[in-house]
Order: C-alpha cells, then structure tokens, then sequence
C-alpha cells in the first residue's frame, strides 16, 4: 500500500495517532523480521477479551504498510466462568460492529481444569483444551495460521517459568511452526511492551472483558511478574536484559546433558 493510501485509511478509521503508529511500526518489524505472514495467510486471531488480545486484533485490522494481504477470523473461546452471560454479549456485539468474521465457543475447559481431580495445576489442562480447540477451529474455518496476542513481557516471564518449573531453557517463539509445518503460531506483538499495548487499549477504549478464572491472581505467570517487579526496583534495564539474553546464548557456557 502506497504511504499516501495507508495514511488515508488511518485517518479515516482514527489511527492515526502517534501512540497507534509506534504499536503498528513495531508490529510491521516484527511480523517481518520473523516471516510471519505471507500473501493470502488466512489467520485465526485468539481473542480472549483481554486487553492484549483486543490490541492484536485491532492493530491486524488495521492499513498496512509493508505485510502482504492476508484475512482473519476472530475466534473466542469462552471459558465457562461465571457470569459469562453479559461478557460474552459484549464481545460479540463488538465483533458485529466491526463486521469481524468470528467464531465464539461457549465451553467448560475453565470449570473442568479446577475440578477436584486437577486442583493441583489448572493452567497445564486448561491450556492444553484450549488451544486443541483452537487447532480444531483453525481446520475448519480454513486458517493456516494462529496469531496469539503474547507480548514482549510474555516471552521474557515464559522463560523464567520454563527455568524455575520446568528444569528447560526455553521460550514462546515469535514464528512456530507445528504438525509438520500445517499450521503456524505466530506473535506478532512480540517485540511490544505490555504497558503500551494496556495504554494503547485504553486510548482506543477497546471493550476490554475482565478476567473471572480464580487462578488468574495467583498462578506461577503472577508471581513471576511480581518477582520482575521487585528485581525492577535495584535493575530498571532487567528486562530487556533477560530478553537480548534470549538471542546471545552461548552453548559452550552451558551444561551438556549427562542425564541418562
Ligand atoms: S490462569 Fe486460568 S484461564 Fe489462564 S491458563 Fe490458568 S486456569 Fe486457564
């Protein structure tokens, strides 16, 4: 799209603001940077409700500059935490306005994952259900890519918590691909900082859904956060410490597995 007709649209859907333009600068970088999107991509946007999720779906329905042509369908699954009624109303009214193609699921993954049989680790099943669906969705709506709304914070807790809980040096990556290249996670608000994309849903006074999962204040992401916020107060620059030590690693200096 030539400057003049993306400027042109931006104006004519009122982003065009300099916060909107920073988010869509580093979306366009980083979709880029990791070959996200190809031309004719159809994408399944996960939308939960929250502010992220929201963001990623305004910002990829947005004018763009330099990513190729591709189309979505924005996909909600309901957790079954109550009350959902009015929520899931809300959301839906805002996909119509947009005339968004979507998809909402009422289910009870949310209910099932803090049942007495798995009071231990919520977030493990209810992970794994949500996004088996998401793939089953993904099939029949014709998407060859998921675009997931995890931020630049995201991956730099997500390392933390594979280090401390799951005895691994990994992360989520910007560009994944699975079932032998069938499907492709991607993030394309990986190189985004929460608190601007928070700042941005604001300013945009995107109809953000409160979260009503009773693990969401106290699971290991949380306190995680927590720990970062504390380490923040003696080290301003730990986080873009942590994330830069993503891609400078060093495999000499690490421990070959002797583990049988
Ligand atoms: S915090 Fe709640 S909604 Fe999120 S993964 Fe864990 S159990 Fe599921």
């Amino acid at each position: 799209m030539s400057r003049l007709l993306y400027k042109m649209n931006s104006t004519k859907t009122g982003k065009d603001t300099k916060l909107f333009l920073h988010l869509k600068k580093w979306l366009e970088k980083a979709v880029l940077d990791y070959d996200m999107i190809q031309e004719g991509d159809r994408l399944l946007i996960g939308v939960s409700g929250g502010a992220d999720s929201m963001v990623l779906l305004d910002l990829l329905d947005s004018p763009m500059l330099f990513i190729p042509r591709f189309s979505f369908v924005a996909v909600n699954i309901d957790m079954g935490f109550e009350p959902t009624y009015r929520k899931y109303e809300k959301l839906e009214k805002y996909f119509q306005k947009n005339h968004y193609h979507y998809v909402m699921e009422k289910t009870d993954i949310g209910v099932l994952s803090h049942s007495d049989f798995n009071r231990k680790n919520p977030c493990f099943l209810c992970s794994r259900l949500r996004r088996k669906r998401i793939f089953e969705i993904a099939d029949a709506e014709g998407c060859n890519k998921i675009a997931f709304a995890h931020h630049r914070d995201d991956i730099i807790e997500t390392l933390l918590i594979n280090m401390f809980y799951g005895r691994e040096i990994s992360t989520m990556v910007p560009n994944q691909s699975i079932f032998g290249g069938k499907l492709h996670i991607i993030r394309p608000l990986a190189y985004l900082k929460q608190e601007v994309i928070k700042k941005y849903s604001k300013e945009r006074r995107l109809p953000i859904l409160k979260n009503d999962c009773p693990t969401s204040k106290t699971s290991k992401r949380i306190y995680i956060k927590n720990l970062l916020k504390k380490l923040e107060r003696d080290n301003k620059e730990i986080r873009d410490n942590i994330y830069k030590a993503m891609s400078h690693v060093k495999p000499d200096y690490l421990l070959p597995n002797k583990e049988k």
